[in-house]
């Protein structure tokens, strides 16, 4: 079975098709500036022989039209994929699916009206997954689509944990609530760690500790989500690379009326100059713990920052579940960054979190259990794969029971 999976953002297109038999990623690729006037796309294949080639080019792609034909294209020309319409189906990331959708969906015309009527909830995402959707839909039209949205796995949090505290006409009216981000990623990663510890996943609880650019944590009861970090958008929560993550609302009202910033202002200091660029003017972690490690104090501040924050919310979620029995670090930061999971993680001794140095410096690659024998939690990386779970979902709708071998 062939799938492709789509992940289609306001001014790019990702892009990776696998055989699932096999579970084999057949050829992956970016296309980015779309729109611009020299876009730029990187395509991977594994040509004649099994040997991996890179293509690279620059040229205008105008739209994510042109984009997915660029794609077609190149899957053509290598001999991937002749035309889409071989493929067994297509799987596309859907950032904010509501209170509507709360599992992977075939995508019909009323999926569609569904998704366009969630854009206000996320004005930069769903139009750009909905193009995305409706250019696959016209190229090939006769092939299973589905919809796997972030929210989704979020949606099993109670009331009393997704309500804000605000007037409850907000949510009957504008749908204020939190729906949390990430959740293909911590579906994910939780599965894999209930399979790594030997359990099933409806008999574990988890602290999961998505740290990528965005970053989210969730907290897994029984294998459900009974809360996430980030809120009605993927502002809340942790600090992240240029997101502030949780703030006092006032400062808002504060600056607004000291300064001559308007809501636009606020919405770009808070989503794009905040977090740790806003602190130490670097956004990329391997950047922040060099410099630290060079002395840079307020790198090393935003590191402190960071992990601080982090910590605070395994302590909450240890509370809210009651005990966990594992705590995943996933993400480029989670699975790369080995000074941030043991600084997370410091102090939480006497919590039965203990890290072991040695194999938290050098974890290998894949999957890998960090903690000593004495911590009664067990402490894992696991690297995440949304596209791949996309992937598996697709292929789920398309063939109820589908099972891969790798979750
Ligand atoms: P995205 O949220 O865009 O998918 P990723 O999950 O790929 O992002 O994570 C990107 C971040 O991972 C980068 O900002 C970088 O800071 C961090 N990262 C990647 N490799 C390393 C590394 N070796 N050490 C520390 N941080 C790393």
């Amino acid at each position: 079975m062939k799938i492709l999976v789509l992940n289609s953002g306001s001014s790019s297109l990702k892009f990776q098709i696998f055989e699932m038999k096999n579970i084999t990623v057949l050829a992956s690729g970016i296309i980015e500036q779309i729109g611009e006037e020299q876009s730029h796309c990187r395509f991977k294949y594994n040509a004649a022989g099994n040997k991996e080639t890179i293509i690279q080019k620059r040229h205008a792609v105008a739209d994510h039209q042109a984009a997915i034909k660029t794609m077609a294209t190149l899957l053509r020309d290598t001999d991937v994929m002749p035309d889409l319409n071989h493929l067994d189906g297509i799987g596309h990331r859907v950032v904010h699916g509501g209170e509507n959708f709360h599992e992977p969906i075939r995508i019909d015309k009323s999926v569609i009206d569904g998704i366009k009527k969630l854009i206000p909830l996320a004005p930069l995402h769903n139009p750009a997954n909905l193009t995305g959707i409706e250019v696959a839909m016209q190229l090939a039209p006769d092939i299973p689509q589905a919809a796997i949205f972030d929210t989704a796995f979020h949606q099993t949090i109670p009331k009393y944990g997704f309500l804000y505290a605000l007037p409850y006409e907000l949510y009957t009216n504008h749908r204020i609530r939190r729906y949390g981000f990430h959740g293909t990623s911590h579906y994910y990663v939780a599965k894999l760690a209930a399979d790594f510890m030997g359990k099933q996943l409806e008999n574990v609880n988890l602290i999961t500790l998505h740290l990528g650019n965005g970053a989210s944590a969730a907290a897994i009861k029984n294998g459900r989500s009974i809360d996430t970090s980030m809120g009605l958008t993927p502002l809340e929560g942790l600090i992240m690379g240029t997101r502030c993550g949780d703030l006092d609302p006032a400062i808002l009202f504060y600056l607004a009326r000291e300064t001559d910033m308007d809501i636009d202002d606020l919405d770009t200091l808070l989503n794009k100059n905040s977090g740790l660029k806003g602190i130490c003017g670097y956004n990329d972690m391997r950047a922040i713990t060099r410099r630290a490690a060079e002395g840079d104090k307020q790198a090393l501040l935003a590191l402190k920052m960071f992990c601080f924050r982090i910590k605070k919310y395994i302590g909450s979620y240890l509370a809210v579940l009651g005990g966990a029995d594992g705590i995943v670090f996933t993400g480029g930061i989670g699975e790369n960054a080995p000074q941030v999971r043991k600084m997370a993680c410091q102090g939480l001794e006497q919590l039965g979190i203990v890290v072991d140095s040695a194999s938290n410096s050098n974890p290998g690659q894949g999957i890998a259990a960090i903690n000593t024998p004495e911590s009664r939690i067990k402490i894992m990386i696991i690297p995440t794969d949304e596209e791949f779970e996309i992937a598996v979902q697709t292929a789920q709708i398309i063939k109820p029971g589908f099972k891969s071998n790798r979750q």
